[in-house]
């Protein structure tokens, strides 16, 4: 029976249970999807091993469909999940990364330079669009200010109190008509800076005893 090899095993067991003839075979080397309602042949369902048959109740195509649609209602719990896998794959990703790399080092070279053309040009564009909106937003500080307010902070971080590198943060963001004056900056280290984002968050209020004097 060379037909047997094209049939799925768990056909070909109700098969041999049942005594189906040759005729029935070909009905069993297809089934109905249950979203779609299309009779398909096995070829088009994915496996599954919770269902009795080995497949999937959905065929390929509705499938896919199906997990987009979670994908689109579900946005933050699919980053989630595609972050945790990312994680936990992270040497195996690092590793065929690498190998890549050193089996095709042209296609590498043309594709890391493209990456690094556009990010620059991004990058550009960011800071461009920030530069002026800061400008629009009025304000301004001496550096002289600025360096007295990091003294005010023992040159700390004014949210985790570590002593690093300190970045200008507004207070009210740029982003949201945020001012240049000192007034609107606080220092905070890049992580807390990155951390803070777009929210308004004041840290420097618990650390002044002048404002709460005030
Ligand atoms: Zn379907
Ligand atoms: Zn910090």
């Amino acid at each position: 029976m060379p037909l047997a090899v094209l049939i799925h095993p768990e056909a070909l067991r109700l098969l041999r249970r049942r005594n189906m003839t040759i005729i029935q075979l070909s009905l069993w080397a297809s089934k109905v999807c249950r979203r779609c309602g299309f009779e398909k042949p096995y070829s088009e369902f994915g496996r599954s091993k919770q269902n009795k048959d080995g497949l999937l109740s959905y065929c390929r195509q509705c499938h896919a469909a199906k997990t987009l649609e979670w994908k689109r209602k579900n946005i933050e719990a699919h980053r989630a999940i595609t972050k945790k896998g990312r994680q936990k794959n992270k040497q195996t990703i690092r590793d065929s990364q690498k190998r890549c790399r050193l089996e095709n080092p042209e296609r590498y070279r043309t594709y890391y330079s493209a990456y690094q053309k556009e990010n620059a040009r991004r990058y550009a564009d960011h800071s461009n669009i920030r530069f002026h909106q800061q400008r629009g937003n009025g304000g301004s500080h001496t550096q002289e200010e600025w360096r007295q307010l990091c003294e005010q902070f023992d040159n700390r971080c004014a949210c985790c109190g570590r002593k690093t590198r300190l970045t200008k943060d507004h207070i009210i963001p740029v982003t949201q008509g945020g001012t240049s004056d000192i007034d609107n900056l606080q220092p905070l280290c890049q992580s807390c800076n990155s951390c803070k984002g777009r929210k308004i968050i004041d840290y420097r209020v618990p650390l002044d005893p002048h404002a709460i004097l005030e």
